[in-house]
């Protein structure tokens, strides 16, 4: 059996860090790329270098340290911007230039201030002068689906001729239909002259909620390459995500494999989905809803009685993919107090958490104290405690004390102590509620104040002894910050979210900031 690949682009490091609050470190982003490296990805985009040192230097060291995958580097249609990406490629053994430039009237007139035969020259000179760095060169009509078919034919068969040899159609602002998203393929892949030389890809946001779909329709008439990010992270409401778009190559082998009309696959590892999924989720603060496709908590939990009923005589009854499929072993499994250290640890392993001896012990013990007041620990409660418990980087300020007074016809009050640095600091505070009061105090023991955006507690599973997680997005000189924090006591969880949240923007002061020129792609 033969057939044909459907290559996965992930830009979970360029187009998926640019969500507000995803920023991720240079080191962070190895971690990422190295598994995303292991999942089996064809192109990793590491970067869109001139917009930032940071972002030159995350792209290069991606090129030099990640073996596997072709290493892709993002340039507007200029030649600052291609040399750049060229220079910030050059240690990877697969490199790609990707270059882009606005083609809709609204873009072209508005944005970039240029006829359309500028564009194209723009765009033809940029695919020969990126041609200089690496053969590999994909060039993409921005905004592309509120552009004009002709004009869209023109540039392209323009670019193929100076020398692209992967074209990317985005729908920028996730405005298209899946039926529209095909037809708009499968004309370019019949109308646009030399085309058959070259790779047609997708990259769709999810703006209606049809990022996924749309790219399967663009794969069913004829996209060999799909861009998408772990997550579906993402501006806005996100990219097309990897994790569904290849689960339904992969489920659906009757409609895309040979099955079908075609014999369509990716390079993928199934079984290394979970794990990129968790780490992503961990390392960007960015928390997956437990309904989400795939790999939401309970994407494979079946509750209903005659669900479970089914499933026991016959799982294909309910389940059309087993968890073992996306590196999950076992559809649940439920933990106690008297489960041991290493039963605790086979588990973190079997989620797919890589863990260092004393970080097993620092989630163990955590998990001890919570199962001492929860009966059953599930799955997405250990996810839950690794995330609160293994920080991606260096605490400053640590929760040693919490106390809060409140209740009917009492004034809430919070007393904190904190530690920063060695130092230790005590305050107290009253507010509109507990929480309120609670975060009242640690602004006063940190005297930071960035502002708070959202604030929101979700149960990690059912009961009323459930862990509770609460996310804050706070914003302090026009950056995001997320933290999140788990406990027992929803109070305890919301203290120690804004704690996590305040300590990642300490982390990033000193850091370059987000990309100033953004790329709108
Ligand atoms: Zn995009």
């Amino acid at each position: 059996m033969s057939g044909e690949k459907v290559l996965i682009f992930d830009t979970t490091l360029r187009d998926g860090e640019q969500s507000p609050g995803a920023a991720m470190s240079i080191s962070q982003k190895l971690e990422v790329a190295r598994q995303l490296g292991v999942l089996g990805v064809d192109i990793i985009e590491a970067g869109f270098p001139v917009s930032s040192p940071a972002q030159f230097e995350a792209t290069r060291l991606v090129a030099e340290q990640v073996e596997g995958p072709t290493v892709a580097a993002l340039a507007r249609a200029n030649r600052v911007d291609i040399e750049a990406a060229g220079k910030a490629i050059v240690p990877a053994a697969k490199k790609r230039i990707h270059t882009f430039i606005a083609t809709s009237p609204i873009h072209m007139k508005h944005k970039l201030k240029k006829e359309p035969d500028q564009v194209v020259k723009m765009a033809v000179e940029a695919v020969r002068f990126a041609r200089t760095f690496t053969d590999d060169v994909e060039f993409s009509p921005e905004d592309a689906c509120r552009s004009e078919i002709p004009f869209l034919i023109e540039i392209l068969a323009a670019v193929i001729e100076a020398g692209a040899t992967t074209l990317n159609i985005p729908d920028t602002v996730g405005y298209v239909l899946p039926y529209e998203y095909g037809q708009l393929i499968g004309k370019l892949k019949s109308d646009v002259p030399g085309i058959d030389k070259c790779v047609i890809s997708t990259h769709c946001h999810n703006d209606l909620g049809m990022a996924v779909a749309n790219s399967l329709a663009g794969v069913r008439n004829g996209a060999r390459q799909i861009e998408c990010t772990i997550n579906g992270l993402g501006e806005r409401a996100g990219n097309a995500a990897l994790e569904e778009v290849v689960m339904a190559i992969r489920t659906r082998q009757d409609f895309f494999g040979h099955g079908g009309s075609e014999d369509l696959s990716t390079n993928i590892n199934t079984k290394e989905i979970h794990r990129t999924s968790q780490l992503v989720s961990r390392l960007t603060g960015f928390v997956i809803q437990p309904n989400k496709a795939i790999v939401g908590a309970n994407a494979f939990a079946h509750e209903s009685g005659i669900h479970v009923d089914g499933i026991l005589k016959e799982r294909t009854t309910y389940e059309i993919m087993t968890p073992e499929t996306i590196g999950l072993t076992g559809s649940r499994m439920v933990l106690g107090r008297h489960t041991g250290r290493h039963g605790f640890a086979e588990r973190c392993k079997q989620l797919g958490y890589k863990l260092t001896k004393d970080e097993v012990e620092q989630a163990y013990e955590r998990f001890v104290a919570i199962a001492d007041k929860k009966k059953e620990v599930f799955d997405a409660d250990v996810a839950a405690i690794i995330n609160d418990e293994i920080h991606v980087f260096e605490q400053v300020y640590v929760l040693d004390y919490l106390h809060v007074a409140s209740g009917t016809g009492t004034l809430p009050t919070a007393s904190v102590k904190m530690r920063a640095r060695g130092e230790v600091k005590i305050a107290v505070a009253f507010g509109d509620g507990p929480v309120d009061a609670a975060y009242e105090a640690i602004r006063q023991a940190t005297n930071l104040r960035p502002t708070l955006e959202e604030y929101s507690i979700r149960a990690v599973t059912g009961g009323t002894e459930a862990l509770g997680e609460a996310t804050v997005r706070i914003r302090e000189n026009k950056r995001t910050f997320i933290g999140r924090g788990v406990s027992t006591d929803i109070i305890e969880a919301s203290a120690k979210a804004y704690v996590d949240a305040v300590n990642r923007m300490v982390a990033a002061q000193g850091t370059p900031e987000h990309p100033e020129v953004k790329a709108e792609l």
